[in-house]
């Protein structure tokens, strides 16, 4: 077990695009399972790998129903709207209204390499694009609405 180092905003890593993964070995079950150390020890609902400072698509999301573990996600469905606060371990003590799709359907892959999807609502649904907009560079505070 180990827990990473969270980067916090302002390091470059945040804004690259991460890679996809295309080795399912040891090394990609390695940094799943630390990354769900990390996430849990921050007491957090998500965590996306260049959050740790690697710059790969690969995601950790447990919104209090299980642990997710989400290898080359993508969005293939979204429906509906919704604005809710969010925050994020990269940017501690900041909270925002961020709207976003109320479902979502998700392709990913597991950390064996198998095709999977996922439908969510709710926060699932919202915490699956924050932590996807994390793989593309993206955070929460570039989509604040006001109230
Ligand atoms: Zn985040």
């Amino acid at each position: 077990m180990a827990i990473y180092q969270i980067v916090k905003i302002g390091d470059p890593i945040l804004r690259d695009k991460a890679k996809p993964v295309t080795k399912f070995n040891t090394s990609l079950e390695k940094l799943l399972v630390n990354m769900a150390d990390t996430m849990y020890d921050a007491e957090g609902v998500g965590l996306a790998a260049p959050q740790i400072g690697v710059s790969k698509r690969v995601v950790v999301i447990d919104v209090g129903e299980g642990l997710l573990e989400l290898v080359n996600p993508q969005l293939i469905e979204v429906e509906g709207e919704e604005t809710a606060p969010e925050g994020c371990l990269s940017i501690p003590g900041r909270q925002g209204n961020v709207k976003r799709a109320s479902r979502v359907k998700v392709r990913y892959q597991d950390r064996t390499g198998r095709e999977m999807t996922i439908e969510g609502e709710g926060l699932l649904a919202r915490a699956l694009q924050h932590e996807i907009d994390h793989l593309d560079g993206i955070l929460f505070v570039d989509k604040l609405v006001k109230e």
